[in-house]
């Protein structure tokens, strides 16, 4: 979800960013209780009703439900989008889940007011393995994105790597008008991130910004279109997309990936990047 941002980058407090961990890691168990459950059979809404006992559990909120861009509340807790659909996808009990398909699951939780934003695509079963090498190009561009994100850089500097490790990958498509975002005390706020460009560009990174990364690639083009319900993004050529997203903190010793459990460490750490002190 990307639409609509104030304009200027909100800075978060050493404070501030604890809390924002505690709604990361609520979107980490929701992800993780998500993606096991995740099987032929099981339909999109089973994943929607998983999500929300996690909130219920952890005593959070949704990010999403009630989210409103003047089409109308958003109707789940989680964006759920198989195939060809891109990011956006409404959970339904009608929606099941078939061996071979690719799962995007998108999840956003507040706590005390602070948001936590991240997805994953997770596999049905056995998947052609184009399926599973656009799964692995795009969370490789993902953590491309997120060792880039760093005090003193530009934020382009992210969209560059996150578009290197793509290249570096395949023939994918980058979609296109989608991108990653600031994120605080609203889910969606100023900078958008764009997932391809030039390095050197835009705001100055600096201590306290808490960033959205998350690239989403396709098969084939990077053209998309909404369908009527006002929300589901498909890609135009039908082409099969993956999604990835974590939200990193800006401390001045490394990044804390705020979604993930281990704040980025394993991942980052095969990338030669050390993560913050403050990760655990
Ligand atoms: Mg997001």
């Amino acid at each position: 979800m990307a639409r609509g941002f104030p304009e200027r980058i909100q800075l978060k407090s050493a404070e501030q960013l604890a809390v924002m961990r505690q709604a990361g890691l609520v979107v980490a168990r929701a992800l993780r209780e998500m993606r096991d459950a995740v099987a032929p059979g099981v339909s999109t809404a089973d994943l929607d009703q998983i999500a929300r006992r996690v909130l219920h559990d952890e005593g959070a909120s949704s990010s999403f439900l009630g989210y409103d861009v003047g089409t109308g509340p958003y109707p789940a807790v989680i964006c759920a989008s198989v195939n060809d659909r891109v990011v956006h996808g409404i959970p339904s009990p009608a929606d099941k889940l078939a061996e071979g398909d690719l799962i995007s699951l998108d999840f956003g939780a507040i706590v005390d007011g602070w948001h936590g934003d991240a997805a994953i695509s997770v596999t049905v079963g056995e998947v052609r393995p184009d399926v599973a090498a656009l799964s692995a190009a795009c969370e490789e561009a993902l953590w491309a994105g997120i060792a880039a994100a760093r005090v003193g850089g530009r934020l382009s500097d992210i969209s560059s790597a996150v578009e290197t490790s793509v290249r570096r990958s395949g023939r994918y498509g980058i979609v296109a008008g989608y991108g990653g975002h600031g994120i605080g005390s609203a889910m969606h706020m100023a900078p958008h991130i764009l997932n391809y460009g030039p390095a050197g560009r835009g705001p100055r990174l600096v201590r306290g910004m808490a960033l959205a990364i998350e690239p989403m690639l396709t098969l084939g083009s990077r053209g998309t279109e909404q369908l009527d319900d006002g929300w589901t993004v498909v890609t135009v050529d039908g082409s099969w997309a993956a999604h990835w997203e974590h939200t990193v903190a800006l401390l001045d010793d490394g990044p804390w990936v705020l979604t993930a459990e281990d704040g980025g460490r394993d991942r980052l750490g095969e990338l030669g990047v050390a993560v913050s002190a403050r990760a655990p």
